[in-house]
C-alpha cells in the first residue's frame, strides 16, 4: 500500500502590527488549508524594549475562529464584546468571529519583555459561520509527558486527553516540547490530514528533517508520525479532516463571495456592525480596497 503524500511548504515573512516580522505557513501557495487551520502565523521568539513587541490595533473577523498560542511574553486581548484578557504563557485565547467581531492585540505594557506565540486560524463551516461571536481564555490544558516530549493538547485530542477549546469541525492541534533528545510514535486520527512546523530547533519527523521556515504537510491515511529530536526543540502539530467547503480568505476575513467580503470591509470602514474596541494604544486598521478584489483570490493576497 503506498503512503500517503508528503509535502514540503516553505513559510514566507509577513509584517504584522509593531513592525514585527513573522513566518506564515498557511496559507500557502500550494496549500491553503490543513483541515479547518486556515493561517498559521509564527511570531519571536524576540525580545523588545518599552512601548515595543506586538501592537495591532482594533480591526474585525468574521467566518473564523483565532486561536492564539502564548510560549513567551504577554499580550492584552481587547474586544468589541468588552473583554479585556491578559494571555500568559501555556494558555491558549479562542475568539469566534462568527458574524463579526473586531478586536485589539498589544504586548503588556511595562519596561519591555519577550514574544513567542502562534497565531492561527479556524474556517468556521457553513452551519456555524454565521453564529453569534464570543471569546474565551483557557489557562489550563491537559499537559502528557512521553518519550521525551512534553505533549501540550492545545485543540482536539491526543493520548486520551481533550482539550477544552471549543471548535466546530474534527481538528488537533499539539505543542511537543522536548529539553533535549527525544523520540515519540505520535498517534494520529487517520482520517485528518496534518501539517508540522517548528516553533524552536529542528527534527525529524517521519524521517524528514524539519526546520524553522517549512511545513511538513502529511495527508490523511496515517496512523501515527515518528517525531524525534536531538536537541531541544518545539514542535506545533494541526490537523483535521480536509476542510470540504471551499472559503474566500481576504484581509481579516474568511467567506465565501466576494460579496460577503465587499460587506464586511464597508461595514468596518464605515464604523457599522462590528463594534468599537475600547483601550487599545494602537489606532485602529483600515480595510483595503476591496474594489479590484478578485472572486478567488490570488494565494499570498493576505
Ligand atoms: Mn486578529
Amino acid at each position: 500500500m503506498s503512503q500517503p503524500p508528503i509535502e514540503r511548504l516553505e513559510a514566507r515573512s509577513a509584517e504584522i502590527g509593531g513592525g514585527i516580522t513573522i513566518r506564515r505557513a498557511l496559507p500557502n501557495r500550494h496549500r491553503r488549508t490543513v483541515g479547518a487551520w486556515c493561517f498559521l502565523d509564527h511570531a519571536g521568539p524576540m525580545v523588545f524594549d518599552a512601548g515595543g513587541g506586538m501592537h495591532v490595533g482594533p480591526h474585525p473577523h468574521i467566518g473564523l475562529q483565532t486561536f492564539t498560542w502564548m510560549i513567551e511574553g504577554e499580550v492584552v486581548h481587547r474586544d468589541s464584546l468588552g473583554n479585556e484578557q491578559l494571555i500568559t504563557p501555556g494558555q491558549v485565547n479562542l475568539m469566534t468571529a462568527g458574524n463579526g467581531i473586531a478586536h485589539a492585540e498589544d504586548s503588556a505594557p511595562g519596561p519591555g519583555g519577550r514574544l513567542h506565540a502562534a497565531q492561527l486560524w479556524i474556517a468556521l463551516p457553513e452551519s456555524e459561520r454565521r453564529r453569534a461571536p464570543a471569546f474565551r481564555n483557557y489557562p489550563r490544558l491537559p499537559l502528557i509527558e512521553t518519550g521525551g516530549f512534553s505533549v501540550r493538547v492545545l485543540a482536539g485530542s491526543a493520548f486520551g486527553e481533550t482539550s477544552p477549546a471549543e471548535v466546530y469541525t474534527p481538528l488537533v492541534g499539539l505543542d511537543l516540547t522536548a529539553a533535549g533528545r527525544a523520540s515519540l510514535e505520535l498517534p494520529l486520527e487517520p482520517a485528518f490530514e496534518h501539517g508540522l512546523i517548528t516553533l524552536a530547533g529542528s527534527a525529524r519527523v517521519a524521517g524528514e528533517a524539519l526546520a524553522p521556515g517549512t511545513l511538513l504537510y502529511f495527508g490523511p491515511g496515517r496512523e501515527a508520525l515518528s517525531v524525534r529530536t536531538e536537541a531541544a526543540a518545539r514542535v506545533l502539530v494541526v490537523g483535521g479532516t480536509p476542510f470540504a467547503e471551499e472559503i474566500l480568505i481576504w484581509w481579516n476575513f474568511v467567506a465565501r463571495t466576494r460579496e460577503e467580503m465587499v460587506a464586511a470591509t464597508r461595514d468596518w470602514n464605515a464604523g457599522r456592525h462590528f463594534g468599537p474596541v475600547h483601550g487599545s494604544p494602537a489606532p485602529p486598521l483600515v480595510a483595503p480596497d476591496v474594489s479590484g478584489l478578485r472572486l478567488k483570490p490570488e494565494p499570498g493576497v493576505t
